[in-house]
């Protein structure tokens, strides 16, 4: 067998009606509470309007175009995804520039990445000068110019370069590219995002300010000025602002909000609310100790704990199976009732679903299905 089968994409029917109300919706499904979801979007253009900092949401953890459309139309610059995967996805739904916040290794995906540079602006990010010819040959071959980003490590002990004269080497040999555009630095600290103390995380992001301070300053002694400074998320997007250092923040988590950003304490300044819940019905209550629901691990991440359970203090969600979760505790529903579970962390949730549920009154008795959104790039995960 030489040739590739490629069986018709079988995307499962979406789980609602748009204009049904939501006990018609089929569960488990992803459910957005559209009210919370527009004022967290328009909490974080608050929190950005008048600081001369750019917004570039990160569209990893909704992975949709209509979603990333309605951030660019909220004020956002652009959006970051992870993967040239999803950069795809984003170009192809219209999102005119894309920064690939991640490092991307190997020709074959560098060509797809620099092909997209003919009709959007796209960024990438470089932690290494043995990656920069690999980069620049990609996008002479495209017959594009990349913005390329030199990520630093500023204390995610992840991907970045520690030492400062190497992230002059690096933007150094960029700018020696006549195909590549060295554009600045990104400077991430995944690990400091949910530090639960305010005045703690403040402190690790006033840190990585001095990092980054020391970095650009050092790139412009070297004749390489930084034209974007780019990082931060939900957890520290206010302290980069704050920090005078930053001319873009990237935080993607503030729009759904999950269990696990719901419990860290907040900055003084804007606040979210939680808009993305996966509905599960209880299938099970054979067991008087027990009511078991149609949502495990298949259905809601538990990498970052257990799911909570919405406005039921009593219950308490636990032991996730592929497709069945436990609910224990006082006043457990009935067989057929329907619970809302927070989900502990919202990213890895969203990529298990093909659909997403935007319901308006999703907590009143009318609540009904407004929207009905694709995961376009669940899955894309090269
Ligand atoms: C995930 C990620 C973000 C967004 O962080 P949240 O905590 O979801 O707001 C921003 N930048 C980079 C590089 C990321 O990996």
């Amino acid at each position: 067998m030489s040739e590739m089968f490629v069986p018709p994409r079988a995307v499962v029917a979406p789980p609602a009606r748009i204009g049904a109300p939501l006990d018609s919706v089929v569960t488990p499904s992803l459910v957005i509470d559209l009210d919370a979801f527009e004022r967290n979007i328009a909490a974080m253009t608050r929190a950005v309007a008048g600081t001369g900092v750019a917004l570039r949401p990160h569209a990893k953890m909704h992975k949709c175009v209509h979603i990333a459309r309605l951030q660019m139309a909220a004020g956002a610059v652009g959006v970051c995804c992870q993967k040239v995967s999803e950069a795809e996805i984003l170009v192809k739904g219209g999102i005119t520039d894309v920064l690939v916040s991640n490092e991307i290794v190997g020709a074959e995906k560098l060509k797809r990445l620099a092909l997209l540079a003919r009709n959007a602006t796209i960024g990438v990010c470089i932690d290494e000068s043995a990656g920069v010819d690999e980069l620049a040959t990609a996008s002479a071959q495209a017959d594009v110019r990349m913005n390329c980003l030199v990520e630093i490590d500023v204390g995610g002990e992840r991907c970045g370069v520690i030492d400062t004269d190497e992230a002059v080497r690096i933007a150094d040999a960029i700018a020696g590219h006549g195909s590549l555009r060295f554009a600045g630095i990104q400077a991430y600290n995944g690990a400091s995002q949910h530090i639960a103390d305010p005045t703690a995380r403040r402190e690790t992001s006033l840190r990585v300010a001095d990092t980054v301070r020391r970095t650009v300053e050092a790139l412009s002694r070297a004749g390489l000025p930084c034209e974007t400074v780019t990082g931060a998320g939900t957890g520290t997007f206010q302290a980069a602002l704050d920090s005078g250092v930053f001319t873009e923040v990237q935080p993607g988590s503030y729009l759904f909000m999950d269990r696990s950003y719901g419990e860290i304490g907040r900055d003084a300044g804007e606040t979210f609310d939680h808009a993305l819940f996966v509905l599960t019905t209880v299938m099970s209550t054979a067991s008087p100790d027990r009511a078991v629901v149609d949502a495990g691990h298949k259905a809601t991440s538990i990498d970052s704990g257990m799911p909570g359970v919405w406005d039921r203090p009593t219950i308490t969600y636990e032991r996730p199976s592929d497709e069945h979760g436990v609910l224990v505790g006082e006043r457990l529903p009935r067989r057929g009732e329907r619970i809302l579970l927070v989900p502990g962390h919202c990213d890895p949730t969203v990529n298990l679903h093909d659909w997403l549920v935007g319901v308006r009154g999703l907590h009143s008795d009318v609540a009904a299905v407004e929207a009905v959104w694709a995961v376009d790039a669940r899955g894309a995960l090269f």
